[in-house]
């Protein structure tokens, strides 16, 4: 995408929502708002499998018309996708994905689970989706969610019954769903589960159809509605000023790195869910028909509802800290009640309203936003009672127990500032994604502290408990430790308060090719997590590999400084591969992961803590021919990889593709989608094909039968169809062993194609001219062979060639039987010509 309309789009869309750390505001309609759903008793629980599945106009719905404490479950967290707004993929897309569905959630009111799933990419069938997954961790997870958050209805976003027509991942989290259902409430499931969660029965399971699971609007608009709710998902809220479906476009405009800002669509919309399973309904307007979603759900709960419906039913718009004795009478009976899930939860509602009401200002700001172990750093205190009801600064304390005793009436309006030393604990371990502590498998994260399952984030490590006197009764109020600062140009901004090692080291390069056996430099980049660090650095490698020199000494002055380090790299005479990384060894200790943060506007910072570590290849290769024009498509890193391996590679634009521009290359390499972005090529494509009659080679890889912009792709007949390969490891028969591309310069053979990642390759041709050969045949488990991976043909003097093989996503992981196809693709017909080789 245009990089300036990206920064425009972003732009606009921040405008739209707080800052994700600010202080929310708290007026009186969002007041009442949290008062109902305060006195609605009754949960739903919506499941799919990826950020952006989940439908915000219904969460949107439930959560703010319902009134429902609504929940997503995700099972994983999109870690398989492509980031449209930065450079971060893969874990770190994960990481970033999860935070915009907690930036959705603020929004339209849900709240946000997961489980430990891992997005490992494209899967056709849930059978092997369960293959990758562990099956019966995710399901214990999806029980795990079920007993702890304890939903009446559960809604999926996906067809248990249509295995096959989508991701293998959607109709998975479906299939998971529906056994979690009963194994909830089956305590020979999960036991272990039980000692800190109880069982537990939903109500009803729904399925959230559309006309999507039935091919037309037509078909739907005809299909057999009986065992359907629907709910008008366009319902305005005259208390936000805003509709329900305004409210879920700007909830799913959160999912930028996805390019899912969009329009918002305004006005009555049907929105259907279908019965699967439960309780039938007697009156189809309801969802929690036959459930009592009252305080009287509730072994003591009448006496509190009793309060709050009068609080609700009277309230004081102008003035709601009104209510605060009544809302504190209220908060008293709640804590006597034996039903710990509903004391919890309300609890955790109703101090959230008491501390609106009386437009409490409770914070705990550091001077820095980040800090190691054993630093001691300054934090001010602030607390402001912006109401007339009396309220007492009992006293505050910090997450390692350091009390500091007060008594202090707090008046209205007057701020009181505190100062306080907070010490970093000398055990603390850095702030990090949980799920990214411990190296997980391909389909699982690995979660050591099983306590922490399910959540969409690692709880912060310093917080401050403020004690106060409210109405003579002691209330309890607990905020995370952040930073506040200001930018001259952005006003008051507010950060997470991080843990950071005392040192952390990188290599900018995270795949470093080599084509022969000459030395490489590298930096490692060090950073410090406090003022003098003072140490030294080595990088570990290989046996066969060389680094000089072996160690250096490492002095940073300052906190936060980072300082490069020089090496030198040198590869084995033979082919090899292996991982080097970087150490830092600090008195005894010894530090091996790298710091990444991940900034965007629209979510809170994102510090990330990886092993620091870069493979390293050597590769066994041989080529012919040097220069390369790059006609680039959607977008891959295809000319960096060709580089490292001694190509000249140019990139061409569409306008300065010309006979006498060609002339100069051995060969023209289009990029992958091409043919589908960019919309001039058509009118050069016979001055590429006359490219190729004079002698040139011609690859292009793999575009879409969707939206192509020319009519013929290739200079014979060829059709894209949606034939893939998504199992790396799928077997790769040889057609025509005998073919130069299999031969020379460099000899295929099946160890070419180990270690690939993700898939082999993507929408193949189904049907060719007889011109072509097919060299490759392959196919995933249970699907017959596919034998349009790689297809050549010879055109005048030159080669034309088609591969929808996935080197756009071997090269940047230094696959090296990607590599050697490649030269070999770039090699054909050269073998007279006499340029440099390797
Ligand atoms: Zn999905």
């Amino acid at each position: 995408m245009n990089k300036t309309i990206l920064s425009f789009m972003i732009a606009v869309f921040s405008l739209s929502i707080f800052h994700a750390q600010t202080p929310a505001t708290n007026s009186s309609s969002k007041i009442y708002e949290s008062i109902q759903k305060l006195n609605f008793l009754g949960s739903v629980l919506y499941i799919a499998a990826h950020p952006d599945d989940e439908n915000t106009r219904l969460i949107a719905y439930m959560s703010n018309q319902i009134k429902a404490r609504t929940a997503y479950l995700s099972l994983t967290r999109g870690d398989g996708g492509q980031n449209l707004i930065g450079s971060d993929i893969r874990e770190l897309l994960g990481v970033l994905r999860t935070q915009e569905l907690l930036a959705a959630r603020r929004i339209d009111g849900g709240e946000q689970l997961f489980t430990r799933a891992n997005d490992f990419g494209y899967s056709k069938h849930p059978d092997e989706t369960f293959e990758i997954w562990d099956k019966d961790d995710v399901l214990s997870d999806v029980v795990l969610a079920i007993r702890t958050f304890q939903p009446d209805i559960i809604i999926n976003r996906f067809d248990h019954r249509s295995p096959g027509t989508t991701h293998g991942h959607h109709t998975g989290s479906a299939l998971l769903s529906v056994e979690a259902f009963e194994l909830a409430n089956d305590k020979t499931a999960f036991p272990k589960q039980l000692n800190k969660t109880t069982l537990w029965q939903p109500k009803r399971l729904f399925f959230n159809t559309s006309y999507w699971f039935y091919g037309s609007q037509e078909k739907f608009d005809a299909a057999d509605k009986s065992n359907m709710i629907s709910f008008d998902i366009g319902t305005y809220y005259p208390l936000k000023g805003l509709s329900n479906n305004e409210v879920a476009a700007l909830a799913r405009s959160q999912h930028l790195c996805q390019g899912f800002g969009n329009l918002t669509q305004r006005g009555t919309q049907q929105e259907y869910i279908e019965f699967l399973k439960g309780e039938p309904l007697k009156n189809n307007d309801d969802i929690f028909d036959g459930i009592d979603t009252t305080w009287n759900r509730v072994k003591g709960g009448k006496e509190i509802g009793d309060i709050l419906y009068e609080v609700e039913k009277n309230f004081n718009f102008t003035n709601p800290s009104k209510h605060i004795p009544q809302l504190v009478e209220a908060y008293k009976l709640l804590q006597n009640i034996e039903d710990e899930h509903w004391k919890v939860q309300k609890t955790k509602e109703l101090l959230n309203i008491i501390e609106m009401c009386a437009g409490l200002y409770l914070e705990a700001s550091a001077e820095t936003n980040y800090a190691t172990q054993n630093e001691a750093i300054k934090l001010n205190i602030e607390i402001l009672n912006r109401s007339e009801t009396p309220i007492t600064l009992v006293g505050f304390k910090t997450t390692n127990n350091v009390n500091v005793s007060k008594n202090i009436a707090l008046k209205n309006n007057i701020k009181y500032n505190f100062n306080e030393i907070l010490k970093i604990k000398a055990d603390q371990q850095p702030t990090t994604p949980y799920w990214l502590n411990t190296k997980g498998t391909l389909g699982m994260y690995k979660v050591d502290d099983e306590s922490l399952i399910g959540l969409p984030e690692t709880p912060r490590a310093y917080q401050i408990e403020f004690n106060l006197l409210i109405n003579n009764t002691p209330i309890t109020f607990t905020k995370d430790v952040i930073q506040r600062y200001s930018k001259p140009d952005k006003g008051e901004l507010f950060r997470p308060f991080e843990i950071i090692p005392e040192a952390s080291a990188s290599i900018t390069e995270k795949v470093i090719i080599f084509n022969s056996d000459e030395k490489h430099h590298i930096s490692v980049v060090v950073k410090a997590g406090h003022d003098n660090l003072t140490g030294k650095v080595e990088i570990q490698h290989p046996e066969n590999w060389m680094v000089s020199p072996k160690s250096q000494k490492v002095s940073i002055a300052y906190k936060g400084e980072e300082r490069s380090y020089n090496f030198t790299l040198t590869p084995p005479k033979n082919a090899s591969e292996g991982v080097i990384s970087p150490i830092v060894y600090v008195g005894d200790k010894a530090y091996s992961k790298e710091l990444i943060e991940i900034d965007y506007s629209h979510i809170p910072l994102q510090t990330v803590l990886l092993p620091s570590e870069t493979k390293v290849v050597r590769l066994d290769i041989q080529k012919k021919g040097t220069n390369i024009a790059y006609i680039q498509g959607a977008g891959d890193v295809v000319p960096e990889s060709l580089e490292q391996i001694g190509y000249h590679v140019e990139y061409l634009i569409t306008d300065e593709i010309s006979p006498e521009n060609l002339q100069k290359y051995d060969a023209v390499v289009v990029g992958i989608r091409a043919y589908n972005t960019l919309d001039d090529l058509q009118f050069k494509q016979q001055q590429l094909f006359d490219f190729v009659a004079q002698g040139g080679n011609m690859i292009v890889q793999y575009n879409t039968n969707r939206g192509l912009k020319v009519e013929n792709i290739a200079p014979y007949p060829l059709s894209l169809s949606r034939d893939r390969v998504t199992d790396e490891n799928a077997k790769v028969r040889f057609l025509n062993p005998e073919h130069p591309v299999l031969n020379y310069p460099n000899k295929i053979t099946q160890k070419d194609f180990e270690g690939w990642t993700q898939e082999r390759g993507l929408y193949f041709p189904n049907s060719w001219g007889k011109e072509f050969t097919p060299i490759l045949a392959m196919h995933d488990k249970n699907e017959s062979d596919k034998d349009g991976s790689l297809l050549i043909a010879k055109y005048g003097k030159g080669y034309y060639i088609y591969t929808g093989l996935s080197f756009f996503r071997e090269f940047p992981v230094g696959v090296s039987g990607a590599y050697r196809l490649f030269a070999n693709m770039l090699s054909l017909g050269k073998e007279n010509t006499n340029t440099q080789e390797n």
